[in-house]
């Protein structure tokens, strides 16, 4: 039988590997560490937590990343069920005593009958045979160079500046409205592509106050900044001086209070779409540094946005990802190579947990390829499904940056009764997908 090989024992790759060894195909495990090192790996080992230990909510009933985290369990995810047998007490999350955690995996594939190592660098994208590339956010300079040579320059980022997203639901549309500047557009719809936020000079000079007061993250330790001047965090522009944002991302020109028009707002925060459903939206332009806590603050002082819920925050990172929707066929392959999937971070998901159900899904299609069948991806209704659906056509290629599992991404269900009707679709969100998870696994025997 054909042996799948696996580049980058991470989160990613280890479950991968191990999904492909349950389903009896012979995998080697490819990994660098700890010949070659990365600037936040400390050990050798198979799926190294590299900076918090938490895998985030437990709660499968009325949060994304904890449904992720049911139906990973339901597929056998040794991520997780290792995660499960090493938890710490950390309330309604998923916390784990790292070292005891990434050593249980690494023990579990080194017993395992099928799975066998080689250590070092993978320099080239391979040409021959079945492989999954896992190799991260840190993906090494060599292999790097040798993606972007098969995928084009412009397919391959090496920092994420990530802008925030908003749930469109929780926008008041009673102050934004749709307009794209200077009607930009050939169809109603491109002429509508934006929501505006409309400020007030006093609105933009207490924003610009609150941002420049903010608490900001470092960057880690061996992260050079690097920014490109295309996407400097708001924070550093507002630095530059109080007028920069209203010359940059906040300008106001080309665009008219569609609700009081004879108001010419001072400046104008825009939003764009950021899924084909229509139920995410990108603040356009602001990538930031802020802190989780004071990007909430600072971001609800914009009108229109003042009871926003955030799909996920901003951030700049060093993080190595593929324009996925462009490059990534429905079965995580590469359409100008299909013997090559790609899974975990690379593929521009984000987090431990988002980039192990990735490699999970790569493992379970890789082996099925190589038995002789094919595994369509689960259904976007499930959180595996809506990832998987986002990475490889749902998202907006122009803008395509890393994501978390959220609500966001599954096709809507319509919520009645405020914050309490909120509640009762999560678990009616939990609920289809549980049901839909379940018929996707029962159908691979
Ligand atoms: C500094 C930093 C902090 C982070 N903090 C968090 C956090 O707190 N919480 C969170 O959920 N996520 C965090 N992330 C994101 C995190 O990296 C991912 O969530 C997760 O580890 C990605 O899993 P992965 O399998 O895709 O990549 P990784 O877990 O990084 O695994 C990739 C593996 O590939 C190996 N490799 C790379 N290139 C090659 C090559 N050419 N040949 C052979 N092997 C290679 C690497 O050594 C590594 O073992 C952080 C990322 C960074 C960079």
């Amino acid at each position: 039988m054909e042996t799948l090989h696996i580049i980058g024992g991470g989160m990613a790759g280890s479950e991968a590997a191990w999904q492909a060894a349950e389903a009896g195909v012979p995998v080697v495990l490819h990994e660098m560490r700890p010949t070659v090192g990365t600037f936040a790996h400390k050990t050798g080992d198979f799926a190294e937590m590299v900076c918090s230990n938490s895998f985030r909510s437990d709660d499968d009933e009325r949060n994304a990343v904890g449904l992720l985290h049911w139906e990973m369990r339901a597929a056998s995810g040794i991520i997780m069920t290792t995660a499960d047998r090493h938890q710490l007490p950390a309330g309604g999350a998923l916390a784990v005593d790292r070292d005891g955690f990434s050593q249980a995996v690494t023990a579990a594939l080194r017993a395992h009958p099928l799975i066998s190592f080689a250590e070092g660098e993978i320099t080239e994208l391979p040409t021959d045979g079945q492989w999954i590339v896992a190799t991260g956010p840190l993906t090494s300079g060599a292999l790097a160079d040798s993606i972007r040579s098969v995928t084009g320059a412009d397919s391959l980022a090496f920092f994420d500046a990530i802008a925030p997203i908003v749930y469109a639901d929780s926008i008041d549309r009673s102050i934004v409205w749709a307009q794209s500047r200077y009607d930009k557009g050939e169809t109603e719809e491109e002429q509508k592509a934006y929501l505006n936020c409309p400020m007030t000079r006093d609105d933009y000079e207490a924003f610009i106050d609150a941002l420049l007061a903010a608490d900001k993250a470092e960057f880690h330790e061996g992260e050079t900044a690097g920014y490109f001047d295309g996407c400097l965090p708001i924070e550093v522009m507002a630095e530059r001086g109080r007028e920069t944002l209203r010359h940059g991302p906040m300008k106001p020109v080309g665009l008219t209070n569609a609700h009081r028009p004879e108001d010419k707002p001072y400046a104008v925060v825009q939003l764009r779409r950021d899924n084909a459903l229509g139920t995410l939206f990108n603040i356009v332009g602001f990538q930031t540094k802020m802190k989780y806590g004071a990007q909430t603050e600072v971001l609800r002082l914009i009108p229109g946005l003042q009871d926003a819920r955030f799909a996920r925050l901003g951030g700049i990172h060093r993080n190595t990802f593929l324009n996925s929707p462009t490059l990534l066929d429905d079965r995580m392959r590469l359409k100008a190579r299909p013997n090559l999937r790609f899974a975990g971070q690379v593929t521009g998901v984000e987090g431990y947990v988002e980039s192990a159900a990735m490699g999970l899904l790569a493992g379970r299609m890789a082996a099925a390829e190589i038995l002789g069948r094919d595994l369509p991806p689960p259904g976007p209704e499930t959180a595996m499904g809506s990832l998987v659906n986002h990475i490889t056509g749902g998202a907006e290629a122009k803008t395509f940056q890393p994501m978390n599992v959220n609500f966001g991404l599954f096709p809507p269900i319509e919520a009645k009764g405020g914050r309490r009707g909120r509640k009762d679709r999560y678990k009616a969100y939990t609920d289809r997908a549980k049901e839909s998870f379940t018929l996707w696994l029962d159908a691979q025997g």
